[in-house]
């Protein structure tokens, strides 16, 4: 009998191979515009919970486009780069960037519960990036030295991948450095395996004296369904301020009335809209690049159509700005 948790068995019975994907979703790669590629560097991982949520016979699904590598990726584009905002010079120790006032990012986890193709740290050192004993340490005492510091984000690769009693006791550790008010973390987990949310995890949040933000990274109105919204409220119930922060991008959510049915969506689950993020100019990533002109233009579509809170604020950023920069 096996002892994994149900999002642990999600995590490891996910679909890697582009063929088998297709073929879940009664499509063969003929039905697509491009061809597929099965030997990326970053490959193919999307947990079956995910997959539910993509249209059959679609290959277009805006799930799909998310995460199935296709050929447009090996196609080298000029500024486009494996470390475009050049984080690893904000890496004051392993596993810590802090580029931005009062608040500093960890990168807890070595990988990700779903592969999207448009991630820009597709080629961030995570290995040498991960949290040991030692390591959390000198976390730790970067973060105790520092009294500028009042925000801590968890961040990844993906968190949540972290197994509950570590989270709890990391938080708990932290808990002790009187400057720090709040955590934050930054997942995907609770959309792609909702069952992450789960009662350990509700259990050491609710207990923690952090005020607790949560900011969820969702692109399309899809890709909440009844499961997710489920867990969100329980998040919610708690005492937990969810966001979310998207990716604008080309072919999945370009369009103002997608944008506005995130919005509405998201706002029915309980979450805010946070940030619209413009690409991060990631090799590989150019055929997801929505032009600047065209997000202004989206923008005031939104404005127009939904209240000032529904619009969520879009932003670029750019290597060795103080903060992410509205557009
Ligand atoms: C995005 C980011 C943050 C958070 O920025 P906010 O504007 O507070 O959401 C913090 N640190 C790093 C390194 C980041 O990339
Ligand atoms: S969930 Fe975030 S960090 Fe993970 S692959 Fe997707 S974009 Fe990258």
């Amino acid at each position: 009998m096996s002892t994994l948790l149900a999002w642990q068995q999600a995590l490891s019975d996910m679909i890697t191979d582009p063929l088998d994907l297709l073929s879940t979703l009664d499509l063969s790669p003929a039905d697509l515009p491009t061809e597929i590629i099965t030997d990326s560097h970053f490959p193919l991982r999307v947990p079956k919970p995910f997959v539910a949520r993509m249209q059959k016979g679609n290959p277009l699904d805006p799930l799909l486009l998310q995460v199935l590598p296709r050929a447009a990726e090996v196609i080298a584009k000029i500024g486009y780069t494996k470390d475009p905002l050049q984080e690893l010079a904000a890496n004051p120790i392993p596993g810590l960037l802090h580029k931005f006032h009062g608040r500093v990012l960890v990168t807890a986890a070595g990988s990700c519960a779903i592969n999207c193709r448009y991630c820009f740290r597709q080629y961030f050192p995570y290995e040498e990036n991960s949290i040991s004993k030692e390591r959390f340490q000198q976390i730790y005492s970067y973060i105790h030295n520092d009294e500028s510091i009042s925000e801590v984000i968890l961040s990844g690769g993906e968190p949540l991948i972290v197994k509950d009693h570590k989270l709890a006791q990391w938080v708990h550790s932290l808990e002790s450095i009187p400057h720090l008010q709040r955590l934050r973390i930054h997942t995907r987990l609770p959309i792609v395996i909702p069952d992450r949310i789960n009662e350990e995890l509700l259990q050491w949040i609710e207990q923690s004296r952090f005020q607790m933000i949560l900011v969820i990274h969702c692109n399309h109105a899809n890709e909440i369904d009844d499961a997710v919204i489920a867990k969100l409220q329980a998040l919610k119930k708690i005492g937990v301020t969810l966001l979310n922060q998207s990716v604008l991008l080309k072919g999945i959510n370009d369009h103002a009335d997608t944008l506005i049915a995130l919005s509405e969506r998201l706002f029915a689950a309980g979450v805010l809209p946070y940030y619209l993020n413009l690409l991060d100019r990631v090799l590989g990533s150019s055929h997801f690049e929505v032009p600047e002109t065209m997000a202004i233009s989206l923008r005031n579509d939104m404005l127009q159509k939904l209240p000032g809170y529904l619009v969520p604020k879009f932003v670029r950023e750019l290597a060795g700005a103080p903060n992410k920069m509205t557009i």
